[in-house]
């Protein structure tokens, strides 16, 4: 087995104006605090080689991952491209623009983002090297992460993967959290990676190898348990979760590295929500159905030794993301996680029987989050993807 990684700063200029996304209009950057990345992490066999990427954004949708990869052009790859969520990057999606009529999106930013992101992907491939061992695990969190809608439900495991040498030294990580990336809050105005930023400058500090964060089922409402909003918070809580995952790493087992699989389903699900046909036909968002309605996506079940991710085109809710989690351990991983927000994004993915479209959708109370949500049909159509593939 080889690994290879490459990463990029993707931090949009701020010669031009600069949107962020994320909570309401207006938002306009007016610092860099810390930049965004771009992070590529290629694990390859002789049979398979598969990039998993990373991206410190609010989301991509199917059709620029989709221009990504084919300028990428190498069919012989298994690619998965992630956002991470962070509310403090420009606006990729076109919803936070100066108000409700304007795209927030800087177009030549996102064409230039396309290729960095294409080249970071080719870039981890070009740095292959052999990977002799990993050690993979998990870890509840605690006191991080709270779920705003559901209190009750609550998801506070980190699952962490790492890949040796054949001296033992580390070559990179992988840590997987559900949590948005919003430590900093709505007035927050400095374009920042929020927490994963400062979570994953930890494990390279410390480990003296890079480190990709890829955010779990972070939907309704996984957000950061913090009270002021602060730059202090946000350190808090990426050294919290780093030190957890230097933790595991230190008490896993070495396992020989094995071979790894991906394998992949799609899916198509009914476009139901009105503010979403709204947003197509003022063109604040590029439509994404096809001829009958629908969204087409995909999910993914990626295998490295006994540590399984499936991966979601959204923001999946915490009970669904335990449900898959929990499958994955007993269909035989000893470790599992949730790769969302990958090959796409169609805001939340929620279980049907807690989905209630609210009447009005501007007043939505415990139900906003079915007001960013495609409709109901999504939870049950990505769940049974991933069942087939379990
Ligand atoms: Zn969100």
């Amino acid at each position: 087995m080889k690994i290879g990684y490459a990463q990029t700063v993707i931090t949009p200029s701020l010669k031009s104006l600069v949107y962020l996304a994320g909570f309401g209009h207006n938002r306009r950057a007016e610092s860099v605090h810390d930049d965004l990345f771009a992070r590529a992490l290629a694990v390859s066999t002789e049979q398979t080689t598969l990039i998993l990427c990373s991206v410190d954004l609010i989301g991509l949708f199917t059709p620029d991952v989709e221009q990504i990869i084919r300028q990428v052009n190498r069919p012989d790859l298994q690619i998965v491209i992630a956002a991470t969520h962070t509310h403090h990057g420009p606006d990729t999606a076109g919803l936070w623009g100066p108000d409700d009529k304007t795209r927030g999106v800087d177009e030549a930013y996102l064409t230039e983002l396309r290729q960095k992101v294409a080249d970071t992907l080719l870039g981890a491939i070009h740095a292959l090297q052999p990977v002799s061992s990993f050690k993979s695990g998990s870890v509840f969190v605690r006191g991080v992460v709270k779920n705003a809608r559901n209190p009750e439900i609550l998801d506070e495991e980190l699952t962490v993967l790492q890949f040796l040498g054949a001296d033992g030294r580390p070559l990179a990580s992988l840590f997987n959290f559900p949590c948005h990336p919003e430590v900093l809050w709505e007035h927050n105005p400095h374009i920042t990676s929020d927490y994963p930023g400062v979570l994953c400058a930890r494990v390279e500090q410390r480990t003296g190898a890079p480190c990709i964060f890829f955010s779990g089922a972070l939907g309704g409402m996984m957000t950061p348990d913090v009270v002021d909003h602060s730059f202090e918070e946000c350190q808090e809580m990426g050294l919290a979760l780093a030190h957890a995952g230097l933790e595991t790493f230190e008490l896993a087992e070495v396992m020989p590295a094995e071979d790894i699989s991906i394998q992949k389903a799609r899916f198509g699900a009914k476009l139901t929500n009105p503010l979403y046909k709204f947003a197509f036909w003022r063109k604040l968002l590029p439509d994404v159905r096809d001829q009958q309605g629908n969204v087409n996506s995909e999910v993914n079940l990626i295998k490295i030794g006994d540590l399984w991710l499936a991966t979601v085109p959204g923001e999946l809710l915490p009970k669904l993301g335990l449900e898959i989690k929990a499958r994955c351990l007993g269909a035989g991983a000893r470790v599992a996680g949730v790769i969302g927000l990958a090959n796409g994004w169609f805001g939340y993915i929620l279980p049907a029987e807690d989905f209630k479209y609210p009447w009005n959708p501007f007043k939505p109370g415990q139900h906003y989050e079915e007001t960013n949500s495609i409709g109901k049909e999504i939870g049950p159509r990505v769940m049974r993807a991933v069942k087939g593939l379990l």
